[in-house]
């Protein structure tokens, strides 16, 4: 079988279903046989209707009696009929899927799996599928362990498995795809891979469908840790600037700091000076809980960067966040240079939107007159060039997307790449780390800074206990502490009931008349933005009513209270940098997380009240949501995997292993042609490069 030949090709797919085909993407023979089955149906376990039991079930029969009710509550259709088979009979009802009623012939007999219950007092069979006896069962033999195939859009489950079964028998002349190299396990031998095809659409047993299951699953992954591994060969051919380590200067450096590193900052701090030593460009992740101190660490690497007469980048994605960093970092230069007569500490700029006479700023960093740009995409246009840019940090590198990532490192000089330090509050979990990511290295800071109190954190539900709030509000507010209230939209807008964060600032005014409220949200002009923030961190305002771009980075040490309000609206991760906003002081923090519903609040919320470590909830992220959305095309174009589950760890280090071994002789890759071609695509997908 030619997996690369067209669909066109494959007998009984006419033009027209070929085009369908290719209109959902399946355009060769293999994408074919890789549209695996969405679930498998047991059709031996069919029961006769006298012998139901409540539960899932399967019966085969006729219907009739097909009819509509629409129900007061507009919109709702119940479309109901009764199934017969030689022993009984019962009753059958579909919501909203009013097309049932003509569907079916009653005089043909039909598979019907659904569930069968008690509803409103009496038994009835709800929302089973349907499939044709006729269609499954060939020369008469009983149907047995079935394929189900999901619908794509114009091509019915039917056809496509009536496909793939006329492909059947040419499915033991699939090539393999694997290399049968040291490392490998032991099922991953000759012939194997169309074994596993073959078991994934012609199973006779559970046990087979399982069995094809794991060793595509292996096979994905393992093409998805080798993108990886080749990836980071890749990157290690390319040249950098070494930076060199100067001890004693980095030694000044951090004993005029205002506080102690903590241990896990030292750690980090040294492993990334110690890449930056070499003439292969880093390529490293800092990972660190929102609050442990990432700023500090890649400020005492640049000073290392300019130390060896090099140009600097910092990348922010937000100008409040830029500037705060700007502001902050150069009093901190300022101090070190006043605390130690001769040292010299990176001539610092800040370059956003903002920025005014931003030609001759730009001019001053051409010149190389500027060591440390900090800016936001400002920093990206083309005309903005560097004499020497050696160094590149990337804060809160989650959002931003790999052409952003692309413009920033093309600004080192031809022939050499930047190193790159990549900051993130958001950790990726350890299968990720392993799989998708596994070109990175990671530095991790898994330590607060001493002193800071854990936030606590509550579910409230806005109608019920809204009441309870305000009090312990005015009670912080007394202690001349201040308060973060987060909204999810700006204004009022068609559909979605979320509190715009205008009229909750207004709310808020009537409510405490003492104190002065800021608004601050993402269509005001830059300036206002920072003029705004500048005032909530002077505590000239003590409320600051905001939607959600003060999520990432910003630092107001006396805030210690944050209110979300929807909190149902925002994912885990987003949740976790909006509380991470407080308790970056020495005082109790709160967190309130406001909810409209009635039902019990989410998996999502639960998790936030319990824990506030962020490496635990993007575990529980990574479970609730998959890979596929948390890393989407925005960080990295899609990883979506088909088969694998991320949180099988046996087949991961195998695949691992298997991998690592096979990329030591990367130029054995030319004899591996299909496999070089499958994985183009998830390099492009884990390069950070
Ligand atoms: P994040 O990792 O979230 O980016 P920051 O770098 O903004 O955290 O640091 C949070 C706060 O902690 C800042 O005010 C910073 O000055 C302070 N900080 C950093 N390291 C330490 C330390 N070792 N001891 C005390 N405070 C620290
Ligand atoms: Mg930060």
């Amino acid at each position: 079988m030619d997996l690369s030949a067209s669909v066109e090709t494959v007998k009984g797919v006419g033009p027209k279903t070929a085009a369908a085909l290719m209109n959902v993407n399946i355009n060769t023979v293999g994408d074919l046989v890789y549209c695996l089955p969405r679930i498998y149906e047991n059709y031996q376990t069919t029961v006769n209707i006298e012998d139901l039991r409540p539960g899932k079930v399967i019966v085969r029969g006729k219907i009739d009696g097909l009819h509509i009710i629409r129900t007061s509550r507009k919109k709702l259709t119940i479309t109901e009929g009764v199934i017969r088979d030689a022993t009984g009979a019962i009753r059958t009802v579909w919501f909203n899927q009013p097309y049932r009623a003509k569907q079916f012939d009653s005089e043909r007999e039909y598979y019907f799996t659904g569930k069968y219950e008690l509803k409103n007092g009496r038994y009835v069979l709800t929302s089973p599928s349907a499939t044709l006896v006729q269609d499954i069962e060939k020369d008469g033999e009983a149907a047995g362990f079935q394929p189900i195939y999901s619908a794509k859009s114009a091509i019915k489950p039917q056809t496509f498995h009536k496909i793939i079964s006329g492909m059947r028998s040419d499915f033991a002349k699939i090539p393999d795809l694997l290399p049968l190299t040291e490392g490998k396990p032991d099922f991953v031998t000759s012939g194997a891979r169309a074994e596993a095809l073959f078991y994934s659409h012609f199973p006779e047993s559970p046990e087979d469908a399982e069995k094809g299951r794991r060793y595509l699953a292996y096979e994905e992954l393992f093409e998805l840790i080798l993108a990886a591994k080749l990836n980071k060969l890749e990157n290690q051919r390319l040249r950098s600037t070494p930076l060199k380590f100067d001890a004693k200067f980095i030694q000044k450096i951090v004993k005029s700091l205002p506080f102690k590193l903590t241990e896990a900052q030292r750690r980090a701090t040294w492993e990334i000076l110690q890449a930056l030593e070499r003439t292969t460009p880093m390529n490293r992740l800092l990972q660190g809980d929102v609050g442990s101190g990432k700023t500090i660490v890649a400020a005492i690497a640049a000073a290392q960067a300019a130390h060896n007469g090099r140009q600097i980048a910092l990348l922010a994605p937000t100008a409040i966040l830029a500037t705060q960093h700007y502001e902050s970092l150069v009093r901190l230069f300022q101090d070190i240079e006043a605390k130690n007569p001769g040292i010299t500490m990176p001539r610092t700029a800040l370059l956003t939107g903002a920025t005014f006479n931003k030609p001759m700023l730009k001019r001053l960093i051409k010149a190389g007159e500027i060591d440390f740009v900090i800016g936001t995409h400002a920093l990206l246009t083309d005309t903005t060039t560097f004499r020497d840019l050696a160094f590149c940090i990337i804060d809160e590198q989650h959002r931003f997307g790999v052409g952003q990532r692309q413009k920033l490192l093309l600004k080192s000089p031809k022939d050499t790449a930047p190193h790159l330090l990549s900051m993130t509050a958001t950790p990726i979990p350890r299968s990720l780390q392993l799989t998708a990511f596994g070109d990175l290295d990671v530095s991790l800071l898994n330590e607060l800074p001493p002193g800071r109190q854990p936030i606590e954190t509550r579910i409230l539900n806005e109608t019920e206990q809204r009441d309870e709030l305000y009090p312990r509000m005015r009670e912080l507010l007394a202690k001349k502490q201040q308060i973060y209230w987060i909204c999810q939209v700006i204004e009022e807008k068609n559909g979605n009931m979320a509190t715009p964060v205008k009229k909750q600032a207004k709310k808020l005014e009537e409510l405490f008349p003492q104190v002065k409220i800021g608004l601050l949200h993402g269509k005001m002009r830059p300036e206002e933005k920072d003029r705004i923030m500048t005032e909530f961190a002077e505590n000239k305002t003590q409320i600051l009513v905001s939607t959600t771009v003060v999520e990432v980075g910003v630092n107001v040490p006396n805030a210690n209270m944050i209110i979300i309000q929807d909190s149902e609206n925002y994912g885990l991760a987003q949740l976790h940098q909006l509380r991470g906003r407080v308790g970056r002081g020495d005082q109790p923090a709160y967190c309130f997380l406001l909810t409209t519903g009635e039902g019990r609040p989410s998996k999502r919320l639960r998790e936030m009240e319990k824990s506030t470590d962020g490496f635990h909830l993007a575990e529980v992220d990574l479970q609730i949501r998959g890979p596929g959305e948390i890393y989407g095309s925005m960080q990295h174009g899609e990883l979506n995997l088909q088969v694998a589950n991320l949180s099988d760890t046996e087949l991961i280090a195998q695949a691992s292993h298997h991998a690592e071994e096979f990329a030591q002789h990367a130029e054995e890759m030319e004899n591996y042609s299909e496999l070089a071609t499958r994985i183009k695509k998830y390099q492009q997908l884990t390069t950070l490069n």
